[in-house]
């Protein structure tokens, strides 16, 4: 049974956020909601109501970029991505959600990272504190949000 779901893993060296997957469920409000600007609502709202109310919905912020007002999302991959993030969180069961970053996790860690510990350059290219690095470029993220 599928419910709304929020995973924020923390970065392993400071415990900020590293990346936040959300599942809104049809009709419902994003549980960031009160801290969202009468702009961001608007978008929300829009986006919503083009693609259609009744879907869930996913929200994702990554290293360097997120999925903006979300993305309608079939209830078959929304249960792979509450697997994916049940706690405690391992790369193995994050990278199977497919998120661009791996939801900011480095594989050889086994654990997350914030956009400052990836130390990311300017051609997308992240480097983990011990010196694992990986591509962060989001260059497949679709565009039309
Ligand atoms: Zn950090
Ligand atoms: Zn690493």
């Amino acid at each position: 049974m599928l419910q709304a779901f929020s995973a924020d893993p923390p970065c392993a060296m400071c415990g900020q956020t590293a990346s936040h997957v959300e599942l809104v469920p049809p009709h419902a409000k994003p549980v960031t909601w009160q801290h969202w600007s009468p702009q961001e609502r608007r978008t929300f709202e829009a986006a919503r109501q083009r693609r259609g109310p009744q879907q869930w919905w996913l929200l994702y912020s990554g290293i360097e970029r997120g999925n903006g007002s979300g993305d309608p999302v079939d209830e078959a991959r929304a249960l792979r991505i509450v697997a994916a993030f049940t706690e405690p969180y391992c790369y193995s069961a994050v990278t199977t959600a497919g998120f661009y970053d791996d939801a900011g996790f480095c594989g050889q860690c086994d654990a997350p990272y914030c956009h400052r510990h990836w130390n990311v350059s300017s051609s997308g290219y992240g480097t983990c504190p011990r010196g694992h690095g990986k591509s962060l470029d989001p260059h497949w993220w679709p565009e039309d949000l």
